[in-house]
């Protein structure tokens, strides 16, 4: 590049021990509505998480004997300097990641701030238990302290949300953090490190160590001193942290994957199960872990769902995620697009039908974005439950919807899948609801809605989708190593 290119180019530094720490390497970052390197991410490896493992580990017993009051004060102040400064988030989420303006405003960014907020405030009201034994003249109770140094390894669909459901609850427990967030969207984590002091953070409480997987994500895998991991991500490579983690024998919990269906029984309420099933299968271009990806729709209303859900579907607009009227934006990566791309090939090499988007309909891009990586929404349909589009994660704007005759059918199918994460039910029967529910084998179930969350109760998966929760409760059970003490007086 030429110098007046290269100082263009925005520079992320390494956050550690409370200072911006330059790297001897860096990574491009590209920008996915553009096709262009706007970006550069050090490439930190070894040395740069042992010296923010050693930071964290310094500033671990002033932390951790702070007062969880203390501590709520500092994550509220961190919840406020985010919110202030929302729009820039927002605006550096959308360039980085490629996904529209809208979603970055209205769920990405308020969402880092509610989950600084809402560990702000549970971490003010755990209680531990007790019990008695009078005969032996004894009671027990149990007590909880931070674990130590924890490692958090977060993806790029959803940056700042997901790297800050992990911080919120492991600082507010007294632990101190090493986070590496995803190598493709660093931007937004490096923003918040600039807001640690002024909220009241200690220097060493939060390191953020950006860099790839292969390189600085295993060193901190692999670090002796870092007991336990919070990762979400893939299943391959959970299994990968997994392996390697399993000499110390440390404390997982992994966030992983899923290929979530939707049920919608004849008794549904088509007007409201329509633009919701299209929001669940397009949202953020199909980059959700909650994303729908298989509709099983029952045959007497197969032929009337598959018209309005394609009809709605049209309606989404794919383009520049900057401009506010945008539904679709950019995929991540060339790499991760095309992917997406040949599953669409492989279905329809299979004999499967697409109704529209990819293939299908022109696309029609702004001059800027033409070297972009969009795709437009796509529904396939004629697929068998056996076929890759069925069974394995896409992570893009491609949904099946195939038709089902019985409830007990429909069960057995949307479980014959490796994973588990999450399943919505669209009945008007509440009895149905509770059976279909129950017998899912998903971490999560919606019913007559979707992405409707309360960060209290328990989120995770089953089977290849993960192990382990996370909420109010599951986090603060993770993130503390728990005593039982028994006094006999
Ligand atoms: P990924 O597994 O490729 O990467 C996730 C993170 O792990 C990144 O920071 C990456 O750099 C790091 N990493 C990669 N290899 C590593 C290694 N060997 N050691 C340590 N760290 C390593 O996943 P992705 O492509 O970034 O994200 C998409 C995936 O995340 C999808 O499968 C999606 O379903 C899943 N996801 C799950 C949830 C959930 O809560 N269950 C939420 C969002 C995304």
């Amino acid at each position: 590049p030429t110098m007046a290119h290269s100082k263009a180019l925005l520079v992320l530094e390494n956050f550690i021990g409370g200072k911006f720490v330059p790297c001897s390497s860096y990574i491009d970052s590209y920008n996915p509505s553009t096709g262009d390197v706007y970006c550069r991410v050090p490439d930190s490896g070894k040395e740069e998480v042992e010296a923010a493992v050693k930071a964290a580990k310094e500033a671990f017993p002033i932390w951790s004997s702070k007062s969880p009051l203390e501590r709520s004060q500092i994550l509220n102040k961190l919840a406020d300097l985010i919110e202030h400064d929302l729009e820039a988030f927002a605006q550096a989420e959308s360039k980085d990641q490629g996904k529209t303006i809208t979603f970055a405003r209205t769920v990405d960014i308020p969402r880092a701030v509610h989950n600084f907020r809402f560990f702000a405030s549970s971490i003010l009201h755990h209680v531990t238990e007790c019990t008695e034994m009078p005969a032996m003249g004894c009671v027990h109770y149990t007590s909880r302290a931070p674990v130590g140094v924890a490692g958090l390894i977060s993806p790029w669909n959803l940056p700042l949300y997901l790297l800050t459901w992990k911080i919120a609850p492991a600082i507010a427990c007294g632990n101190t953090v090493v986070a590496k967030p995803s190598e493709m969207t660093s931007v937004t984590a490096w923003m918040m490190c600039k807001l640690l002091e002024k909220a009241g953070v200690p220097a060493g409480v939060v390191n953020v160590v950006f860099g790839t997987g292969a390189k600085a994500g295993e060193a901190l895998v692999c670090h002796p001193d870092v007991p336990l991991l919070s990762f979400t991500g893939s299943t391959l490579t959970a299994q990968r942290i997994t392996e390697k983690s399993a000499p110390h024998c440390k404390r997982l919990s992994l966030e992983l994957g899923g290929k979530n269906p939707a049920i919608i029984f004849d008794d549904a309420d088509l007007h409201q199960c329509i633009p919701t099933t299209v929001r669940s299968s397009f949202a953020n271009q199909g980059e959700i872990c909650l994303c729908t990806s298989r509709i099983f729709v029952q045959r007497g209303i197969y032929n009337e769902f598959l018209k309005r859900f394609v009809e709605e579907t049209k309606k989404w607009k794919t383009g520049n995620p900057s401009d506010p009227t945008i539904n679709v934006g950019a995929l991540i990566s060339k790499e991760h697009l095309e992917k997406v791309r040949n599953y669409v090939k492989k279905a329809q090499a299979e004999g499967a039908r697409v109704l529209c988007g990819e293939g299908v309909d022109p696309l029609a891009l702004p001059p800027g974005n033409q070297k972009g990586y969009f795709m437009l929404p796509t529904i396939i349909t004629e697929v068998k439950d056996e076929s890759c589009c069925m069974q394995e994660e896409i992570f893009g704007p491609v949904t099946c919807v195939v038709a089902f005759d019985t409830e007990e059918e429909v069960i057995k199918r949307a479980n014959g899948v490796k994973y588990g994460l999450a399943a919505t039910v669209w009945s008007g029967n509440v009895g149905r609801v509770h059976r279909v529910a129950h017998r899912l084998q998903s971490g999560l179930v919606w019913t007559n809605c979707w992405l409707v969350r309360d960060l209290n109760l328990p989120f995770g998966g089953m089977k290849a989708s993960g192990i382990g929760r996370e909420g109010a409760k599951d986090s603060y059970e993770f993130f503390t190593e728990v005593k039982t003490i028994t006094i006999k007086h």
